[in-house]
């Protein structure tokens, strides 16, 4: 794997889950870490550790995102974190949940690579994950429609970045995980009315045994960052649930 000691790295929705989980594991890395997200509160307690800083960002506003990245200057990593899951089938989804999920989950990307792409053009080198799913065009799962059609859109602004940016030295990757422990997560299995069912279905579908560790997803972001021949390409990691 690259070394990515003095590498600097921005990141989206770094407050809880995965990524805070990646804050931590590029600044283990030796990376420079900007970590964002709107918890403020939260977010200030990664404060405390070593080679990152934090910085309050809502990704859904263009004025706050083009002002982060002139601020911060040179990034040479942007891993797009920020994401929401809204349940229900496509008859049950409102014009409002699909919206917002695609403001979230997929402009909101296309925001901080409109934002970061140029500088790293200009170098001729730069590294951009796209946090995606196993919920998108690679598999449907019950009741996320608006998610799913949000993620699967994430894979096609990875592959259409890849396509007209490799030759540049542009190198752009999604992370697509199955179910991965969060504070989010908890929240849908409280939202079921019985905790301990959720819990139980979704460790029950997943092959491996159990739900992911968010620092397991984090470690597939880092080495996406130093993967130095990967480009374009949708990277699994989802306890054998698609396999
Ligand atoms: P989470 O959902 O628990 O936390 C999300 C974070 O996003 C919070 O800290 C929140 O404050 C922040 N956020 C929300 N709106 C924001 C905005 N406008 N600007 C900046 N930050 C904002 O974390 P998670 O479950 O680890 O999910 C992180 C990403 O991983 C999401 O894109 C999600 O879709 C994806 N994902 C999660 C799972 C899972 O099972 N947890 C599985 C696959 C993919």
């Amino acid at each position: 794997v690259a070394d990515l000691t003095g590498k600097i790295v921005l990141i989206t929705a770094a407050a809880q889950g995965i990524g805070r989980a990646s804050a931590e594991a590029f600044a283990r890395a030796g990376a420079k870490v900007i970590a964002t997200d709107i918890n403020a509160p939260l977010l200030a307690e990664l404060d405390a550790v070593p080679n990152v800083t934090t910085r309050v960002l809502d990704v859904l506003s263009t004025d706050a995102v083009n002002q982060a990245v002139a601020e911060i200057g040179h990034i040479d990593v942007l891993f797009n974190c920020a994401g929401v899951v809204h349940g229900g089938t496509v008859l049950e989804m409102s014009d409002d949940d699909l919206d917002f999920a695609l403001a979230l989950n997929v402009k909101a990307q296309i925001r901080t690579i409109k934002a970061v792409l140029p500088q790293m053009l200009e170098r001729q080198d730069g590294a951009i994950i796209n946090m995606a799913t196993v919920a998108s065009s690679v598999k449907g799962v019950p009741n996320r429609a608006a998610y799913t059609i949000s993620k699967a859109a994430v894979v096609g602004l990875t592959k259409s970045i890849a396509a007209d940016y490799t030759t540049q030295g542009i190198r752009v990757n999604a992370i697509c995980p199955g179910t991965v422990d969060s504070p989010s997560l908890h929240q849908r299995w409280h939202a079921t009315g019985d905790f301990e069912a959720a819990r139980k279905a979704f460790i029950a579908r997943q092959p491996i045994g159990r739900i992911a560790r968010p620092d397991e997803v984090a470690d597939l972001a880092v080495y996406l960052a130093g993967a130095t021949y990967t480009t374009g390409q949708v990277h699994i990691i989802d306890g054998g649930w698609t396999a």
